[in-house]
């Protein structure tokens, strides 16, 4: 029998948000939240002490990175168990995206503890939303692979999905990377760069691989800071799709609207409903 259906009180795991940038954007519920939990596990006890310090709040930290995590998971679940409220924060941002986390929250879910977001500021969608991109369907993957060759077939991989894909980059490897790209997918391919989100810098670019390169050559500086890189998915193509399915397509759409007809064909044929829907129109268009 769990600690709650003893009826004993056991404590909240808070996820907080934190500014990827900007203080300002810190919500009036982390606030409250980072001032009302018994403990904080922070990323970097210092880091997160000099954002605590900025708005005034005492509560005590401990540090929980990628090398205590799973060691100090359980010890973490002991003190909810105990009844302690605790908040996990990164440096920067939503907790567990690219950040520590994901090992104290798996335990706490299986162990029945309560989880709750206090949702704020996350880069990947602060950059997505201002991208220019198709934005219905998208994927996070994370930083780019550390090797060449990996990078490559990962930004493949990134594009063949048909959807856009959002991916974190480190300054040291951004040009190396946009080689990579270029090697991958053509020196045309078409991405978009946000750097230093919510800053005094903050930059978007959105044009061909060799265009950007341009852009961050001419201005050396331009290529450092933080930041997101994000690549449209691979256009459906008439061609992908089967002639059956041209076929049901075409005996469905009297009967019915197009996207209905399309969701029908796709679960049939294991198509991206999305994906045929866009392709007809693109062909209708065209
Ligand atoms: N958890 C964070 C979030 O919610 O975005 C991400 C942490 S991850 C360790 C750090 C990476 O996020 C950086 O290398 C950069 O790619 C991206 N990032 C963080 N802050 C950013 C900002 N202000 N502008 C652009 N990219 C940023």
């Amino acid at each position: 029998m769990t600690n709650a259906e003893n009826g004993n009180k056991i404590g909240t795991l808070y996820i907080v948000a934190t500014p990827i940038g900007n203080l300002a954007d810190i919500s009036e519920r982390a606030l409250q939240t980072l001032t009302n939990v018994d403990l904080i596990a922070a990323e970097d006890t210092r880091h997160t002490g000099k954002l605590l310090s900025h708005f005034g709040i005492k509560t005590r930290t401990f540090a929980l990175h990628d090398h205590n995590e799973k060691q100090k998971a359980q010890q973490l679940l002991d003190w909810l168990n105990e009844g302690k409220n605790i908040a996990l924060v990164s440096d920067a941002g939503t907790p567990l995206i690219s950040d520590p986390g994901y090992a104290v929250v798996n335990l706490c879910r299986t162990e029945g503890a309560t989880v709750t977001p206090v949702p704020g500021a996350c880069a990947a969608i602060s950059a997505l939303c201002c991208s220019g991109l198709p934005t219905d369907r998208f994927q996070f993957i994370g930083f780019t692979p550390a090797k060449s060759q990996a990078r490559q077939q990962f930004f493949i991989d990134a594009f063949e999905s048909g959807i856009t894909s959002i991916m974190y980059e480190s300054t040291h490897r951004i040009m190396a990377s946009l080689d990579d790209l270029s090697t991958a997918l053509g020196a045309d391919q078409h991405v978009v760069f946000a750097k230093e989100l919510t800053k005094t810098y903050e930059t978007f670019f959105s044009g061909t691989v060799t265009e950007l390169i341009a852009f961050l050559t001419n201005e050396p500086e331009r290529q450092r800071g933080e930041l997101v890189l994000m690549l449209p998915g691979k256009p459906a193509q008439q061609d992908d799709i089967p002639d059956e399915a041209k076929r049901m397509l075409a005996l469905l759409e009297p009967e019915m609207p197009l996207k209905k007809a399309c969701g029908i064909v796709a679960e049939y044929f294991g198509l991206k409903k999305n994906a045929l829907y866009k392709s007809v129109i693109d062909s209708r268009e065209g």
